[in-house]
């Protein structure tokens, strides 16, 4: 049994708990031990065999029942039961999503914004996980609080990623933003300065609760955009927490899809945005995606491996998912 099947199965578990307002503790205890197995990758067959899977951080004995009956199994009847409950079935054309065959995350963030580590500390921790490449995005200039990056900054950033870039073999640095998306669609850094640098997402942060018609504008200039590679977390939600943008996604997606910009499936189980059926929407209206962690430190790149369910959950094939690509297809589909 793959640590990750089961991670995987815990993860899905902790998003559908989190539809329900009231679940929101348990929810979370689930994705904490999802993160935990998909970090630590402990032998979860030969724990079960001696009952001792609450040797695992963050698995108490509710879970490790739910753990066991999986790992013995290949299951989750808990899991069945929830999907049964959300109306949110198995279904029969889910894709096969390895995560053996990723190549790297595009979206962390360091302590140049509201990151907990250091550049250097998130390149090892994305070259520990075999990556071979990473993309550094902090945020722009109108996230105060986090100290977002102006040019300037920007432009001292790119120095410190050429000497961090000679400590990690194997793992290329791609320097990024993530842009905020203004209330009028408009991004909150000038274009020359977006043109040089290798990945732009663009992401709703704030205003999220715009009325609909004027939220679409906003995504449809922001998806259209000649320097945008990439819309993150597309709707902003939080589940259990937080709503998130209503628009029409149809129009927005396509419009995307057109201009070659995809759309982030966003693995911080806080987020998990796009959700599989909006990700599904998203496959059918022609769009690439690129599946994130976006990670504020080097632990949080485990989201990927425990949440890559959203992706085959939604039937998206590989092909469509920027992060199976070599860093240098990827960084053509970003030109
Ligand atoms: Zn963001
Ligand atoms: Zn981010």
């Amino acid at each position: 049994m793959d640590p990750i099947a089961a991670a995987q199965a815990l993860s899905e578990i902790g998003y559908l708990l989190r539809q329900n307002e009231k679940e929101r503790f348990r929810a979370k205890a689930f994705s904490v031990a999802a993160w935990s197995i998909a970090l630590q990758r402990p032998d979860v067959e030969s724990l079960q065999r001696t009952e001792s899977l609450t040797q695992i951080e963050g698995v108490g004995e509710g879970i490790a029942r739910v753990l066991s009956d999986f790992v013995q199994t290949g299951q989750s009847r808990y899991l069945n039961r929830l999907r049964e409950q959300m109306r949110q079935p198995a279904r029969d054309d889910e894709s096969e999503l390895n995560f053996d065959d990723y190549q790297g995350d595009v979206h962390s963030h360091t302590n140049w914004s509201d990151g907990r580590a250091t550049m250097l500390e998130m390149a090892q921790g994305a070259q520990a996980l075999g990556y071979s490449y990473l993309g550094i995005t902090d945020h722009s200039p109108r996230i105060t609080v986090v100290h977002g990056l102006n040019a300037e900054r920007l432009v001292a950033q790119a120095r410190e990623m050429a000497e961090v870039q000679k400590q990690v073999d194997g793992v290329t640095l791609l320097q990024g933003i993530e842009v905020d998306i203004l209330e009028d669609g408009a991004l909150d850094l000038p274009d020359a300065v977006l043109e040089i640098l290798d990945v732009v997402i663009a992401s709703p942060h704030v205003k999220l609760r715009q009325e609909p018609a004027a939220m679409t504008e906003r995504m449809l200039r922001a998806a259209s955009h000649p320097h945008v590679d990439v819309i993150g977390h597309p709707t902003g939600r939080r589940p259990g927490s937080r709503e998130g943008a209503s628009y029409d996604f149809e129009a927005v997606f396509k419009e995307a899809a057109k201009h070659g910009t995809a759309l982030e499936i966003d693995c911080d189980p806080a987020r998990m945005d796009l959700s599989p059926e909006m990700a599904r929407l998203a496959f059918e209206c022609g769009c690439n995606f690129v599946v994130d962690a976006d990670a504020h430190a080097p632990a949080e790149f485990a989201y990927v491996p425990m949440a890559l369910w959203m992706g085959r959950r939604a039937g998206i094939p590989r092909e469509r998912i920027l992060n199976f690509r070599s860093v240098d297809e990827l960084t053509m589909a970003f030109q």
